[in-house]
């Protein structure tokens, strides 16, 4: 797969999640990329930076993008879609509270493991049925329903679109349920969505 030109994430699109920190609902999505080079594939292990001292994981349902979308309608950006993965934005807490905006606290290298592998909307629940769990070493911390987001995939794409054009291959993170917590090194962080599959990726100290 080529890299992503863009990953574009959502931040705060689940209540309970907003609320968990110290935050409200915004009235539009809130958005914030991450860089192409934080991507890591199924197996491929998180760093924990020498920067933070507290790295966090938020399971997300990633949509791939599958067409050009400028301006695109709610239906436009369905069909659109080439498919979903789970991913995880691997959040450095610290810095994303000291820093005042988030690129640092989201951008470390493999700070976006995504996978494990791409199922397009033909062979999944409907979009607003999905399920979203995240364990770690095999304890439940997250799980949510895509039909608890306060911005649905639909409207989020449409949003996206009017202001950056979304290419084939760009990436779209939906947001996390509440439940997010600290990673330590030794750590095996999963992100399952059922229909999909498991993103399973072990946490290891040190600076790359
Ligand atoms: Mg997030």
């Amino acid at each position: 797969m080529n890299p992503p030109s863009k990953i574009v994430c959502v931040g705060r699109n689940y209540a309970e999640h907003a609320r968990e920190l110290g935050n409200t609902l915004p009235p539009e999505p809130l958005l914030f990329l991450k860089p192409p080079s934080a991507l890591i594939g199924d197996g491929d292990a998180i760093v924990l930076p020498r920067a933070s001292e507290r790295v966090e994981h938020e399971g997300e349902i990633a949509v791939v993008v599958g067409k050009r979308m400028k301006r695109v309608s709610e239906t436009e950006a369905v069909e659109g879609i080439a498919g979903l993965a789970c991913a995880n934005d691997v959040t450095a807490r610290d810095l994303q509270r000291k820093d005042g905006q988030w690129t640092r606290a989201k951008g470390f290298d493999t700070f976006c493991p995504l996978g494990p592998r791409v199922v397009p909307l033909r062979e999944l629940p409907p979009l607003d049925q999905l399920e979203i769990i995240c364990r770690v070493n095999g304890e439940v911390r997250q799980r949510g329903r895509s039909g608890e987001m306060a911005f649905p995939i639909p409207a989020l794409l449409s949003y996206i679109s009017r202001i950056m054009t979304l290419e084939p291959g760009d990436i779209v993170l939906t947001g996390t349920p509440s439940g997010v917590g600290p990673l330590v090194a030794g750590d095996v962080v999963e992100v399952e969505i059922p229909g999909v599959g498991v993103l399973r990726n072990p946490v290891v100290a040190g600076d790359l």
